[in-house]
């Protein structure tokens, strides 16, 4: 294992890297065009192509892959018995670490020629992994760290383009706290947050891992369920409805018990647009608002049934 951070790409460009100035230049050549395709992208799977490609005019080996905390693991080639380990790291930054693997043993000069050319792709690879941090929290709520209504929308579309292509349906519900409002007059605004971060918390752990949840506005939450048809729906609906209406959120001597009502409804029909999708699940949830709250409530496309659960 050698760590990066112990090689400079200035000790390959003025030390005399190679004794044949023929090899020198070459490395300088690769590094020159991997340098500037490096730049035309923010992607990390992307980088790693550029870098793949271009590492291997030099040095001819087998595979390589690459790990981060932040960007999960990618692998290019294939795997074999040798390998060489380095781990990427930039004063403000952890990049990960990157293993390139051959049948063979890698020379020092070939080492040299990766660790100069691992040089370049430092800084790209911090950009890459910056600029994910920042798309990501664009699209997080704040005080929930669930996502935001950005995020809703192109899960909608992706789950929607899914229907259209394998037939699949989905499930959209609609999470309004009831009352809210008398919790902030009584206990206060920054109480009222707790109930809202507390109730988020809780559609999460009610939730399978395929379903997602958004913060739609103020006290109210999408979950949306992929692979899912209106009666599933219903059933997750009042998993979820029980589950809220049993928390006990401790303020000063008094324990606050929120109740939520939930609108429910599925979308089967690819032809269907995901605005009707939307409109039916408020609907469904003014129905239960006024049915009396603390209920779920589910209205089918146009012309079936309305059913109504507590
Ligand atoms: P209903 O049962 O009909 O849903 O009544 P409600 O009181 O829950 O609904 P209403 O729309 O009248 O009030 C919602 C309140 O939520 C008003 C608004 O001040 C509050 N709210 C919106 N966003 C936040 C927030 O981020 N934090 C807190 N504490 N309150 C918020
Ligand atoms: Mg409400
Ligand atoms: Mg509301």
């Amino acid at each position: 294992m050698r760590d990066l951070s112990q090689t400079s790409s200035a000790e390959a460009l003025n030390g005399g890297l190679f004794s044949d100035p023929l090899a020198t230049s070459a490395l300088l050549d690769v590094r020159t065009r991997l340098a500037h395709a490096l730049q035309t992208t923010l992607d990390t799977g992307e980088l790693l192509s550029l870098f793949f490609r271009y590492s291997r005019q030099l040095v001819d080996y087998n595979g390589l892959s690459y790990e981060s905390e932040s960007c999960g693991k990618f692998k290019l080639g294939h795997r074999a018995v040798h390998r060489c380990l380095y781990n990427m790291t930039l004063p403000d930054a952890d990049l990960g670490s990157v293993t390139f693997f051959r049948k063979t043993r890698f020379s020092d000069d070939e080492q040299k020629s990766l660790e100069t050319l691992l040089a370049s792709l430092a800084f790209p690879l911090r950009n890459a992994q910056q600029y994910r941090q920042a798309m990501q929290m664009a699209l997080v709520d704040p005080l929930t760290r669930v996502g935001n209504r950005a995020a809703m929308e192109k899960a909608l579309e992706r789950e929607h383009q899914l229907l259209q292509r394998n037939g699949k349906p989905f499930a959209l519900l609609m999470v309004d706290i009831d009352h809210f409002k008398q919790v902030n007059d009584r206990f206060g605004h920054g109480c009222g947050d707790q109930v809202i971060a507390k109730v988020a918390k809780t559609i999460e752990q009610v939730s399978r891992s395929t379903d997602m949840t958004f913060r739609y506005g103020g006290e109210e939450f999408a979950l949306l369920l992929s692979a899912t048809g209106a009666a599933g729906a219903l059933i997750t609906a009042e998993r979820l409805r029980r589950a809220i209406e049993k928390l006990k959120i401790r303020h000063a001597d008094t324990a606050i018990a929120p109740t939520a009502s939930i609108g429910v409804s599925a979308c089967v029909d690819p032809a269907e647009p995901l605005t009707a999708l939307v409109e039916r699940a408020d609907r469904a949830l003014y129905s239960a608002k006024r049915a009396g709250r603390n209920r779920s409530c589910c209205e089918a496309p146009a012309h079936t049934l309305k059913a109504v659960t507590q």
